[in-house]
């Protein structure tokens, strides 16, 4: 590849946003490439079960998303395993920069970057990572066998993974700053029947509690009486939210007040030929389905675009 190669279409992330949009951009006969540092998959290659993927009614999220990759690598997409750090707009094409200097140009970049887990930012949090904090309960869920762990946040992520811990460790405590959860009906169900859970409700945590070996309990804090206390713990699952990840967005690009890259009806940016799409957009709700969907409607408006522009 030389080093100042012309694209129609650079794709920046490899979930199932960006995979959808190679899709069908390579369905389209456009000149793509999608960049990706590491195996493309994104959030979902670490979830452990997808239940509301339409057409399987159970499938493991790794699955799901090597199928999104096979597919895409059935057309024939091209994939760079390389860190894009700069995403700098023109006039008659986008550039982006890679980690190893390499610049690309294009006439359409479609931002599909995602989002990563949000950080508690108490005590003890950043000093355990890796020692008994985790975000993630598939990959460190194994380490924590027959032991007690705590998960923190009352969103689908929390529900979700608590359940899959309960059924590895010897109990797990749910602790929630509200006395309502966010997630949805069929997992607050879920875990209420769950007699391995036991929820905490309005309650935070304030510090992480370690010794040499790592993590040994949590500190709380009750939010309506202000009560405190302690429990014994060997891990910390913090599920509480999502961050997108908008280093790459170039400035002039909005963003609302939380980060996320507002975009249009066609998931086009306030700069012509840049789209954003999956995590990384405002939408009502973060889904793989819709991941998927706003990767088709970015590259069908890519297409669109490019016609146009090459006119
Ligand atoms: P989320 O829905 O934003 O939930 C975050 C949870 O963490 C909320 O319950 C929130 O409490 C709590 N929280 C936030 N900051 C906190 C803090 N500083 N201290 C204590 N608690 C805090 O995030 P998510 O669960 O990661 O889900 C993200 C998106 O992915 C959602 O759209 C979700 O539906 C989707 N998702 C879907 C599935 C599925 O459908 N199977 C699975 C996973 C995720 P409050 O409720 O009080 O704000």
């Amino acid at each position: 590849m030389s080093e100042e190669e012309m694209y129609d279409v650079i794709i920046l992330g490899g979930g199932p946003a960006g995979l959808t949009a190679g899709i069908y951009a390579m369905r389209a006969a456009l000149k793509t490439v999608l960049i990706e540092k590491g195996v493309p998959g994104g959030q979902v290659s670490i979830t452990k079960d997808v239940e509301n993927y339409p057409g399987f009614i159970e499938i493991g999220g790794f699955e799901l998303c090597d199928k999104f990759l096979q597919h895409a690598k059935h057309y024939n997409l091209e994939i760079i395993d390389k860190e894009a750090v700069e995403t700098e707009p023109g006039i008659k094409h986008h550039s982006v920069r890679l980690a190893d200097g390499t610049v690309l140009h294009s006439h359409v970049v479609i931002l599909a970057a995602g989002g990563t887990a949000q950080k508690l930012q108490i005590p003890g949090e950043e000093e355990n990572f890796g020692k008994g904090v985790s975000y993630c309960a598939t990959c460190d869920g194994f380490f924590f066998r027959n032991q007690i762990v705590a998960v923190i946040g009352g969103g689908d992520t929390a529900l979700e993974d608590a359940l899959y811990l309960a059924k590895i460790t010897s109990k797990v405590y749910l602790i929630h700053r509200r006395d309502a959860f966010r997630g949805s009906r069929i997992l607050q169900q879920r875990v209420l029947a769950e007699p391995r859970i036991q929820i905490l409700y309005n309650t935070v945590a304030t510090e992480i509690l370690a010794n040499d070996k790592g993590v040994r309990g949590l500190s709380l804090k009750d939010t309506q009486t202000g009560e405190e206390s302690e429990i014994d713990t060997d891990g910390v699952f913090i599920f509480v939210g999502f961050k997108p990840n908008n280093h790459i967005v170039p400035a002039g690009i909005k963003l609302n007040t939380t980060g996320y890259v507002i975009t249009d009806e066609k998931c086009e940016t306030t700069i012509p030929g840049i789209f954003a799409v999956g995590d990384l957009r405002q939408k009502y709700a973060n889904q793989i389905v819709l991941a998927a969907a706003d990767g088709c409607t970015a590259a069908l408006a890519a297409a669109h675009y490019i016609e146009t522009d090459k006119k």
